[in-house]
């Protein structure tokens, strides 16, 4: 991870060390002089300060191949968006994941068996959305420091009896950094004391002013715990990808990233994977971050076996050599041998990089003034 520390983030933006605190008092976070910030607080600060920085994000992945393919646009397809759920501790980020999982489960696949596979799809209005059950800032940055950029959309839950909290703000700059748009569930509305409009108002600090303010943000009053509000969220999803055209090209061989991964008593090593583009098909041929394998099984989150997924189809396969690493991207290639070569190279590019790699990375690594 490229952390620097606050003076050395202000050294780059050309700032005093007591106006990056400053700010970032602001932004609410209280910091020391050599605090460590990660990416997306220095990413911010830098949009903050008006700098212009490109940032480069030094991950191994980088030193691989990406074997990425631009797609025409008439192959494209629209494709179901990508949620996160993000918000302070305690605010109901699981409560509003499990109430929107068990109240809308996708047509035709009611009475399957629920699985946790690290992300789950429902039904509305007759349109996919698909929820990465991984909620948490950790997730979401440590797979944004691989490379991986798996969420379309970001629910940022504030509970209406407690208000913007430190991991509030952390969220809304964790989704700023990536700009992935931001819906507002003010959960535990059925609450005394729920006070949705100063929520409102300390967000318009945070840029989130919403659309009867004249701002562009979207607020949905929810209470996770009664069920309330939820359809209207998935509307708002839906309406949020709706302009932003989410697509991808089906017909090609897959790509996605993996969510989650570990070695299971019976099955051996097992992924879970979120197609991005293409389609994958039982048997086919991948490499998994350094590793290689062949689709043995495949299963969708309720428990359904499938023969082939297709994008933001969140599944969970078996027929891997060993475990990968969340965040790791997934590439299915023509054959085996053809996967088994790439994931032995990346094994070797890897060790090399961990014998001569200092793990932090330098400024000049990390920014480049343009
Ligand atoms: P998380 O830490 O954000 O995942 O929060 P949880 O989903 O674990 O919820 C924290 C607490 O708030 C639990 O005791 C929930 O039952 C409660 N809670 C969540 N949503 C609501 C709601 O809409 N109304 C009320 N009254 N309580 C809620
Ligand atoms: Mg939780």
């Amino acid at each position: 991870r490229g952390n620097m520390t606050v003076g050395e983030t202000a050294k780059l933006l050309h700032k005093d060390a007591s106006e990056v605190i400053k700010k970032l008092m602001f932004l609410g976070t209280m910091a020391t002089i050599n605090q460590e910030l990660d990416l997306d607080a220095i990413q911010l600060l830098a949009t903050e300060f008006g700098v212009e920085v490109e940032v480069k994000i030094v991950v191994e992945e980088d030193r691989f191949e990406n074997f990425e393919e631009t797609d025409e646009e008439e192959n494209l397809m629209e494709r179901p968006p990508v949620v996160t759920i993000m918000g302070h501790v305690d605010h109901g980020k699981t409560t509003l994941l499990d109430a929107i999982r068990e109240t809308n489960v996708t047509g035709g696949e009611a009475g399957g068996i629920t699985q946790h596979i690290g992300a789950y799809q429902v039904e509305a209005k007759g349109k996919k959305i698909t929820f990465l059950d991984t909620p948490g800032h950790e997730a979401f940055t440590s797979m944004r420091a691989r490379g991986a950029s798996v969420t379309d959309i970001t629910i940022l839950v504030v509970a209406a009896d407690d208000g913007v909290m430190p991991q509030t703000i952390e969220a809304i700059n964790h989704a700023k950094a990536a700009n992935v748009p931001i819906i507002v569930a003010i959960n535990k509305m059925d609450k005394e004391g729920a006070d949705p409009d100063r929520i409102k108002q300390s967000l318009t600090e945070y840029e989130l002013v919403p659309e009867e303010w004249g701002g562009d943000t979207i607020f949905v009053p929810v209470s996770a715990k009664q069920r309330q509000g939820l359809d209207e969220l998935l509307e708002t999803i839906l309406l949020v990808a709706e302009v932003n055209e989410y697509k991808a090209n089906p017909n090609k061989r897959a790509r996605g990233t993996v969510v989650e991964a570990e070695l299971d008593k019976g099955r051996g090593a097992v992924a879970r994977v979120l197609i991005q583009h293409g389609t994958l098909k039982v048997g086919d041929a991948f490499v998994a971050g350094v590793y290689f394998g062949r689709v043995r099984t495949m299963v969708n989150d309720k428990g359904r076996r499938l023969k082939e997924a297709g994008p933001s189809t969140p599944i969970e396969i078996t027929g891997l050599t060993e475990v990968p690493l969340a965040g790791d991207p997934f590439i299915v290639f023509e054959d085996e041998r053809k996967a088994r070569d790439i994931a032995e190279k990346r094994t070797v590019a890897l060790r090399q990089s961990e014998i001569t790699a200092n793990t932090r990375v330098t400024l000049d690594d990390l920014f480049q003034h343009i």
